[in-house]
């Protein structure tokens, strides 16, 4: 049996900067350690726990006023945060290491943008992930979260001009579908392209090329694979989108978050079992994953 790792899989660049900045912060605290971060620091536990080992701490907004004054540094993870948490760090003599992903910023200042001109905000997008609670938070919750063409239908006020932007690892086929039922009721509607990066990240709109620039890709590894394994953490919204991007592929491919859940069945008759992942899965667990395969393997031979 020959196993592949997907050589596009991996940390996308906003993840690599992310666990970079964590890195060099906890080196450099080695004497003090007081490094925090708000909220898991990805989604993928593996990872998690490899930082904590060296020190990282997570924590939540509520644990601020035991940091007070200590001289805490607390790192903003790649989803961003509201304008209100770098305001409660600030009231608590908290400094923030912001390792908010370009392309996040890029659509917070967009989002900010449009609302300063009046423009009714609708985001494709779920109403309380991490990414969305901070876009929400830089209109003061004026906008409109929708994950389904009925909830547009539902929610959106179509006499008003509106923007119409992603969350960046949402699925496009639902967001074009978003688009075109608002297109024919609104007559002024805009599709956020956030132009200055358009061309860097491959956007057509604000769903992040790192997720939906990996689809056509994905779907030929899934293809030349008798079975995937496709690698993530549960809470992973990129994650999901691109399963399903594997599944409709391969429907011999299957969701794990640790190797452990691997079942030896899902391997028989198998000539090529590709591992494959999110953008938060990282490089060296899916080796992991490969190692694993190999010893299930051994122990359904002998
Ligand atoms: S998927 Fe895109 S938006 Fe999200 S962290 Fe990676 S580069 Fe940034």
């Amino acid at each position: 049996m020959t196993i592949n790792i997907d050589e596009h899989s991996g940390f996308c660049w906003g993840v690599v900067r992310t666990v970079q900045i964590a890195e060099d912060q906890l080196a450099d605290a080695r004497r003090n350690s007081n490094v925090y971060v708000l909220g898991n620091i990805i989604h993928n536990p593996r990872e998690i726990e490899r930082l904590e080992a060296k020190g990282l701490k997570t924590i939540t907004l509520e644990d601020f006023p035991q940091l007070a004054n200590i001289g805490a540094k607390v790192i903003i993870r790649a989803h961003g945060e509201p304008p209100s948490t770098y305001r409660a760090a600030w009231e608590h003599g908290i400094e923030i290491i912001d390792a908010t992903c370009p392309v996040v910023t890029k659509l917070q200042e967009r989002v900010r943008k449009f609302w300063d001109q009046g423009y009714q905000i609708v985001i494709f997008g779920k109403k309380e992930h991490a990414e969305v609670l901070g876009v929400r938070g830089v209109v003061g919750d004026e906008c409109v979260v929708v994950k389904s063409v009925e909830e547009a239908v539902e929610h959106v006020d179509v006499s008003k001009k509106t923007v119409l932007f992603s969350q960046t690892t949402m699925d496009r086929p639902t967001f074009n579908a978003i688009k075109n039922v608002l297109k024919s009721r609104i007559s002024e509607l805009v599709v956020d392209t956030m132009e200055e990066i358009a061309t860097e990240f491959h956007a057509k709109d604000t769903i992040c090329g790192q997720v939906s620039g990996r689809e056509d890709e994905l779907k030929l590894f899934a293809q030349q694979n008798d079975v995937v394994i496709f690698v993530a953490g549960r809470a992973s919204s990129n994650g999901k989108v691109l399963y399903n991007v594997v599944s409709s592929a391969n429907p011999s491919a299957h969701f794990i978050e640790s190797a452990s859940e691997i079942e030896p069945e899902w391997l028989e008759g198998a000539n090529t079992v590709g591992i494959t992942g999110a953008t938060s899965t990282p490089q060296w667990y899916m080796q992991e994953v490969a190692e694993h395969i190999k010893s299930v393997i051994r122990n359904f031979v002998s």
